[in-house]
């Protein structure tokens, strides 16, 4: 390690990335295979988070309950490799890791899961998209971007309710100075936009096979990526990758 880096950012997706699966998905795929095929076939003509709102207003009103929801969540795959790795970078005191979620998933479906694993206090922050359970059980799913509001200006192909570039970019601005390296582990589409702001000290763990790997292989050059890219497919090869830097 560079003797130099004493003060770190570690950025996560979660879903398919900190999480070995994907939560939107999974809670249908366990509740309600019918709606998750919904999903599948709605998916190009309704926006993302609105679809999972309709869904779970769905599953609600056939009797779904939140004791449902919260026990799909529980038993989603979550790698052992992937919580030692990251609580080992939570405790060491050199470099002090500073820990960002930065997800399209929602606030109820992570906070469920990280309570599960014992993992409540690794994120000093997590941004996504607003959730809430009412009176009656309901998971209530929203848009961080407002569609009524000010929309974001991204022009890397973000979905409407979330562009994580700009995320980052505001998350950086509220913690100066700078970050001595910034590492980001994600695998999506939607995580190239973010890594487009990293420096060239900066380190992508990238899941291959997915989304984020054909954008880094097919736009590195004409985007610009400065940052170092390392790939992973198993989260243990995560806690190696996190072992050797
Ligand atoms: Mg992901
Ligand atoms: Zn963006």
């Amino acid at each position: 390690m560079d003797p130099r880096t004493e003060r770190q950012l570690v950025v996560f997706d979660f879903d398919w990335s900190l999480a070995d699966q994907d939560t939107d998905r999974w809670v249908l795929e366990v509740l309600a295979p019918d709606l998750r095929r919904k999903m599948k076939n709605l998916k190009e003509q309704v926006q993302w988070t609105d679809l999972v709102a309709q869904c779970l207003r769905e599953l609600h009103a056939r009797g779904g309950t939140r004791e449902d929801i919260e026990g799909a969540l529980k038993i989603m795959p979550f790698h052992p490799a992937m919580k030692r790795a990251v609580l080992k970078a939570k405790e060491k005191a050199n470099p002090k890791t500073t820990f960002l979620c930065l997800s399209n998933a929602n606030q109820v479906f992570i906070d469920t899961i990280l309570k599960e694993h014992g993992l409540e206090a690794l994120f000093d922050e997590i941004i996504t998209n607003p959730a809430e359970w009412d009176h009656s059980g309901l998971l209530k799913v929203s848009r961080r971007i407002d569609p009524t509001g000010p929309q974001h200006k991204c022009q890397v192909g973000c979905n409407p309710n979330l562009c994580k570039g700009e995320e980052l970019d505001a998350f950086l601005a509220r913690h100066r100075p700078a970050f001595d390296r910034v590492i980001y582990i994600g695998d999506g589409s939607n995580d190239f936009c973010p890594i487009l702001r990293l420096r060239s000290e900066d380190i992508v763990f990238c899941r291959s096979f997915r989304g984020l790997q054909k954008r880094i292989q097919k736009e590195r050059e004409s985007a610009g990526l400065k940052c170092q890219v390392h790939y992973w497919a198993g989260a243990w090869e995560v806690e190696e990758l996190f072992n050797k830097i």
